[in-house]
C-alpha cells in the first residue's frame, strides 16, 4: 500500500484537495481521487513547494525504538574520557595470566584480590581493574581466541588495546601470529609484552627480529607499537608495560558519557544454584545502576545485586568497568550486547521477540542436520 493518501496529505500539508489533485496529475500525469494514494517521494516533492518536510514514520516497535533510543545516546555530546580496556593476548604458557596476576598484585585496587568472596560470590570474574599513577586501566583475561573472535566478529569489540605476550625462551609461537592478526583483524592498538626475559634461555634479540618480521616495528624502526620487555615472575618491566597502556590510550582520546543509561558487553554468565543467572558485564557507556532494567541479547531482568571486580556490592558502575550482576531471568550469551531500557514490560517484549527468532534459526539448522542424515542413511 501507497504511505499517503490525498486526503491525508491535503490535511498534512494544508493544500486544498483539488488543488492538490491538480498538481498531481501534473506531476504525474494521472488521475487521482481523493481516497488514492500517493508515493512518497511524489507527496514529498509537493510538501517541499509548501516548506512542509514530510518524514516517513517506520513502523514503531519496542525493538527499533530502542534502536533509535541507542542512535540517541550514540550521539550524546557529553563525553568524558573513560579508563582503557586492555585484553592479554599470546601463545599458551608465555605468561597471560602470570601478567595479569602480577599487574594485579601490583597496581589491583585491593591487596586482597584473590581471596575476595564477599557476598558469598565466587569469583571467576575474568575483568580486573587497576591503577597507577591516577590513572585506571581494565584489564581482559580471554579465556581463549575463540571469544575475542566470536565477539569480534557479532561486532562486539570490547578491547582498546591488545598486549601481545611473547615469551622470550620460546619466540614467535603460532597462537602469537594468530593473536596479532586477531588484534589487526579488530583494529585495536597493539602492545608487544616480551615476557619470561629472567630465564636463562630468553633470546630478547631473536624475538623481537621474529616480530619485525610479522610487521610490528617500535618507533625507532619507524613504527608505533610499544616494545616493553618484561617478566611476570620477577616484576620486571610492569610499570614500563602500565606506562605503555596509558601512552597510547591517551593518544586514542578514548571517551564515553557517564550520564547515560548503561550500555555493554556480557563477558560471561552463568547459572548459580538458587541464586539465579549471574553475569558479567563490561560497562562501556553510561552507568549501570542498581534497580535499572537490562536487556541482554534475548534475557532481561532489573539489576537485583551488583558486584565489582573485587566481588564488593556496588550500587552503580560507570564506563569501562567490569561488574557481576544478578537479576536476569535467563543466560544470556557471553558476547551478547546489554542496555538498560526505560520499563520492564519493553525489556520482556524484545527479549521475548529475539527468543523466538533464535529458537526459530535453532529449528532450522536442526533440521538440516537432519536431513544430511537422512541422505546418508539412503
Ligand atoms: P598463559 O597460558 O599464557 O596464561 O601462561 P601462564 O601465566 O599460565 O604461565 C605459564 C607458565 O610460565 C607458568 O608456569 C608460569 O609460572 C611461567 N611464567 C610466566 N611468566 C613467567 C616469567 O616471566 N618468568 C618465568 N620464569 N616464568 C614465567
Ligand atoms: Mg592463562
Amino acid at each position: 500500500a501507497l504511505p499517503i493518501t490525498v486526503r491525508t496529505l491535503s490535511e498534512t500539508i494544508g493544500m486544498k484537495v483539488g488543488e492538490l489533485i491538480l498538481k498531481l496529475k501534473n506531476l504525474t500525469n494521472s488521475l487521482f481521487t481523493i481516497n488514492s494514494g500517493v508515493e512518497f517521494e511524489v507527496a514529498e516533492m509537493i510538501a517541499i513547494e509548501k516548506k512542509i518536510e514530510l518524514v516517513a514514520k517506520k513502523q514503531v516497535t519496542a525493538e527499533s525504538s530502542l534502536e533509535a533510543t541507542i542512535t540517541e545516546r550514540k550521539a550524546s555530546a557529553n563525553q568524558l574520557p573513560r579508563p582503557p580496556i586492555v585484553t592479554i593476548m599470546g601463545h599458551v604458557d608465555h605468561g597471560k595470566t602470570s601478567l595479569l596476576d602480577r599487574i594485579r598484585q601490583q597496581y589491583g585496587l585491593s591487596s586482597d584480590v584473590v581471596s575476595t568472596e564477599a557476598g558469598g560470590i565466587t569469583q571467576v570474574l575474568r575483568a580486573w581493574r587497576v591503577e597507577k599513577g591516577g590513572k585506571s586501566t581494565t584489564f581482559l583475561d580471554t579465556p581463549g581466541h575463540e571469544a575475542f573472535t566470536k565477539m569480534r566478529a557479532r561486532g562486539a569489540n570490547v578491547t582498546d588495546i591488545a598486549v601481545i605476550v611473547v615469551s622470550a625462551s620460546d619466540g614467535v609461537m603460532p597462537q602469537t601470529e594468530e593473536a596479532i592478526a586477531h588484534a589487526r583483524a579488530a583494529d585495536v592498538d597493539i602492545i608487544v609484552a616480551i615476557n619470561k626475559v629472567d630465564l636463562p634461555d630468553a633470546n630478547i634479540d631473536k624475538t623481537r627480529r621474529q616480530l619485525y618480521q610479522l610487521n610490528l616495528l617500535p618507533d625507532t624502526m619507524g613504527g608505533d607499537v610499544p616494545f616493553v620487555e618484561c617478566s611476570a615472575k620477577t616484576g620486571k618491566g610492569i610499570d614500563e608495560l602500565l606506562d605503555s597502556v596509558a601512552v597510547l590510550a591517551e593518544l586514542a582520546e578514548l571517551t564515553a558519557d557517564p550520564t547515560q543509561a548503561g550500555s555493554g558487553t556480557c563477558l560471561e554468565a552463568y547459572l548459580e544454584g538458587d541464586r539465579g543467572v549471574i553475569a558479567t558485564l563490561l560497562v562501556q557507556n553510561g552507568t549501570l545502576s542498581k534497580g535499572d532494567v537490562v536487556l541482554c541479547g534475548a534475557t532481561f531482568g532489573r539489576v537485583r545485586a551488583m558486584y565489582d571486580d573485587l566481588g564488593r556490592p556496588i550500587e552503580e558502575a560507570g564506563p569501562s568497568t567490569p561488574v557481576k550482576f544478578i537479576g536476569l531471568d535467563e543466560v544470556p550469551d557471553a558476547d551478547d550486547p546489554f542496555y538498560v531500557v526505560d520499563n520492564i514490560a519493553t525489556a520482556r517484549e524484545i527479549a521475548g521477540k529475539r527468543r523466538e527468532r533464535r529458537s526459530e534459526t535453532d529449528r532450522f539448522k536442526f533440521q538440516a542436520v537432519n536431513l544430511d542424515k537422512l541422505k546418508e542413511q539412503n
